[in-house]
């Protein structure tokens, strides 16, 4: 694509998440011309995948189209495809969809294409251990969870059973906590009374983290009511415990205890380590910007690359004091991003360094159970799940997404049934990962 025979200023904005998103809508009456980039053609909303993954929602319901959400912005245009170069010379992007290469000119441009998930240098975990970033791991995981206890179901060996019965989660940070707790739900209340052969009930959830605490981000008065609300709910947690190896029947770990070297589980989830997308060492290479150990951009106080104040680098790829990567760090450094471009084409020049403004932070352990730092005030149990709700639903995208999730939720809070358990053929990957972990338990022929 060729933007150059227009006479506007133009914003090449790379990711539709959090950062690159709310950078778009905040240059909406900007007079600008945007153009937003992702290799997905939907923003995703992470902190509820793993709703996603134990069938509470569907994909749509935390993913809106980006060209639906930006439809009615007259001065912006969303290209599916991925970057796969920056050349900040010519102010040029190479974008790649499918087997179609074309180039992007900019004037100014905003780079927020987060991160992925870290295995500490063991990329193999992988394929036996999925993350949860996208909406494949969502749904892969939705395979795998809800095909572990099908396969249980069929099963007449009692210690292949219980390895199909056994889920592990790496990483007790809110998105491990957060699953563990939706197994535990979907296990004892969701799935009661669907299966004959076995009871979901008698599943073994283990949450398992390096570290001596779980949920470390939080103050030490809640992570110890989520340690208790979790093992009173029946979540094994063993903290200081490291992940050595993952294979298709287990997890090895560091444990002494023989009981914990080997846990023998077919599901294992990864909810640990973050790594910034390849585009922080792209960007790193060309303009000999530092990166963090993550891979994170350090940036100037005003989120620009040095050197280059027409580069931002903003959200999850940004390393700034360190800010943590969470969702109120993209949004506000994208809204930081898009007020400077527009104060630069006012005419005003001066350099405005960020603040970030910490609204806090949230986890849900279960239904009714959840835990809310904001500032020095400190809520668990019921009313920090009542205001995680409000929260998460205000900060959803889109009248329609929210309405549904509100819904959806209603129906399985009063019901404790959920909605979105369809495994689909398409999810070919953990359908193909269930029948080689099958194969390798036991032969063929000895299953019922
Ligand atoms: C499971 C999970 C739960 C979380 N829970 C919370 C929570 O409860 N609260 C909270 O505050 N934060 C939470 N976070 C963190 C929060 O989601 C991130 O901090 C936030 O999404 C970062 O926003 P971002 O815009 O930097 O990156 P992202 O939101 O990750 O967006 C990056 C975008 O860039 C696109 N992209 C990547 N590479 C390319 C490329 N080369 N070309 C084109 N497009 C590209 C991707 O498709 C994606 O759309 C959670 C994260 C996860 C994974």
């Amino acid at each position: 694509m060729n933007t150059s025979i227009t006479c506007r200023h133009r914003v090449a904005i790379v990711g539709g998440g959090f950062g690159g998103l709310f950078a778009a809508k905040r240059l909406a009456r900007a007079d600008v011309d945007v153009t937003l980039i992702d290799r997905t053609n939907h923003h995703l909303f992470q902190p509820l995948i793993y709703q996603v993954a134990t069938g509470l929602l569907s994909a749509g319901d935390i993913a809106p189209t980006l060209r639906e959400v930006l439809w009615n912005q007259r001065n912006t245009s969303v290209v599916l495809g991925e970057v796969v170069g920056i050349d900040l010379g010519s102010r040029r992007l190479t974008v790649q969809t499918l087997d179609h290469r074309s180039e992007i000119v900019y004037d100014s441009l905003i780079v927020a294409t987060g991160a992925s998930q870290s295995y500490f240098g063991h990329p193999e975990f992988a394929h036996h251990a999925p993350g949860m970033k996208t909406i494949d791991d969502a749904l892969e995981l939705r395979g795998r969870i809800f095909g572990a206890f099908e396969m249980a179901e069929r099963e007449p060996d009692p210690s292949a059973r219980e390895r199909w019965l056994t889920f592990v989660v790496v990483g007790a940070g809110p998105t491990g906590v957060e699953v563990a707790g939706q197994l535990v739900e979907l296990s004892r209340h969701s799935l009661r009374g669907n299966f004959r052969r076995i009871d979901p009930a008698q599943a073994r959830i283990v949450l398992l983290d390096g570290s001596p605490t779980i949920l470390g981000t939080f103050p030490d008065s809640l992570r110890q009511r989520g340690m208790r609300d979790l093992q009173d709910l029946g979540v094994e947690i063993h903290l200081g415990t490291v992940v050595k190896g993952v294979d298709e029947h287990g997890v090895e770990t560091n444990s002494t205890n023989p009981r914990l070297r080997r846990i023998e589980a077919m599901t294992k989830i990864w909810a640990a380590g973050v790594e910034a997308s390849p585009l922080g060492r792209v960007l790193s290479d060309a303009a000999a910007a530092e990166l963090d150990r993550a891979g994170r951009v350090k940036v100037e106080r005003d989120c620009t690359l040095p050197g280059h104040p027409e580069v931002f680098v903003i959200g999850d790829l940004m390393s700034l004091a360190e800010l943590p990567g969470v969702a109120q760090v993209a949004i506000q450094s994208g809204r930081h991003a898009a007020d400077t471009i527009r104060r630069r084409i006012a005419g005003d020049n001066t350099s405005r360094p960020f603040r970030y403004r910490d609204l806090g932070s949230m986890a849900t352990i279960s239904l009714f159970r959840a835990l809310a730092a904001m500032g020095s005030v400190r809520v668990a149990g019921f009313a920090a799940w009542v205001l995680w709700l409000v929260v998460h639903v205000a900060a959803l995208v889109g009248f329609r997404n929210r309405l549904s999730v509100l819904f959806k939720w209603t129906v399985a809070f009063l019901s404790g049934r959920r909605a979105e358990r369809v495994v689909t053929t398409q999810q070919v990957f953990a359908r193909h990962a269930m029948t080689a972990q099958a194969a390798a338990t036991r032969p063929e022929a000895t299953r019922v």
